[in-house]
């Protein structure tokens, strides 16, 4: 059983839960939708009227580290709203090759484009970071975009924000330095999280980051060396957050203010 993390300052007039294959539901119908608070700021920003029509269809999950929640050519039954949880978005070559296009957190929601559009997921999509998600029925989340063209327009503009970050991913691995790109990943995983500390071992970033795994241990020694982390098996904690933002490639400050740009719309 999941719990409620604090915000939800709601009166829960009936909860209902039911296991799945993969994750554990909890659906919430609230006596007054105007005092439930978000933490996922796509839902956050949802007008009145879209709010008090998707409340009801949205549930409360926890998502443990590494769970997958698609594998390429599943069906998208549920859109995953991330409320502190961080998903990756992972390219799967056919010898099993894997590598990140795009990170989501709170600031939006995924598998937006696929779910939206009914066409099976292309890529895997798993929890990178353990933790709370609200998510809904992909083909709910068609039926009320189809009645609200407000809801239908900012579902756009947040897979279009989503197809930038994974533009500026594709320039940024060919482009920039392999230091640089995990400083940019670190500091946007920070951001999603709240917390200096991330529970991430070297094999993981090598596949977020796509630097070869003979090398990131090389890598993640030149930010240790220079102060900007600290890392023990399996954790990584920001040690000085200015001084590896001044030293991330552009690429971080781009896809932040665009999403910090969605933020204020
Ligand atoms: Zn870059």
């Amino acid at each position: 059983m999941i719990g409620y993390h604090g915000d939800f300052s709601i009166l829960i007039s009936r909860i209902c839960t039911y296991s799945t294959p993969s994750y554990f539901l909890v659906y919430v119908l609230a006596t007054s939708v105007t005092q439930v608070e978000f933490r996922n700021y796509l839902l956050k920003a949802l007008s009145a009227v879209d709010r008090q029509a998707i409340l009801p269809h949205l549930a409360e999950i926890s998502l443990e580290r590494t769970q997958v929640l698609f594998e390429p050519g599943d069906v998208v039954e549920q859109v995953f709203f991330p409320s502190n949880a961080v998903l990756s978005i992972v390219t799967v070559m056919n010898d099993g090759h894997a590598v990140e296009s795009s990170t989501v957190g709170h600031e939006s929601a995924t598998p937006l484009l696929w779910g939206l559009s009914d066409v099976p997921s292309k890529s895997r999509v798993f929890a990178q970071i353990g933790g709370a998600a609200m998510c809904m029925p992909a083909a709910v989340l068609r039926e009320k975009a189809a009645e609200s063209p407000a809801l239908t327009a900012m579902l756009y503009r947040h897979a279009a924000s989503l197809a930038f970050q994974a533009e500026q991913g594709v320039a940024c691995n060919i482009l920039h330095e392999a230091p640089a790109r995990l400083a940019r990943w670190l500091l946007m995983t920070q951001d999603r999280t709240g917390n200096r500390s991330l529970p991430l071992t070297q094999e993981y970033m090598s596949v977020m980051t796509g630097v070869q795994r003979t090398t990131i241990s090389a890598v993640a020694n030149q930010l240790r060396s220079a102060g900007l982390i600290r890392f023990s098996r399996g954790n990584v904690e920001v040690q000085d957050r200015p001084a590896l933002e001044a030293f991330a490639c552009e690429c971080y400050k781009a896809i932040r203010s665009e999403f910090d740009g969605l933020q204020r719309r």
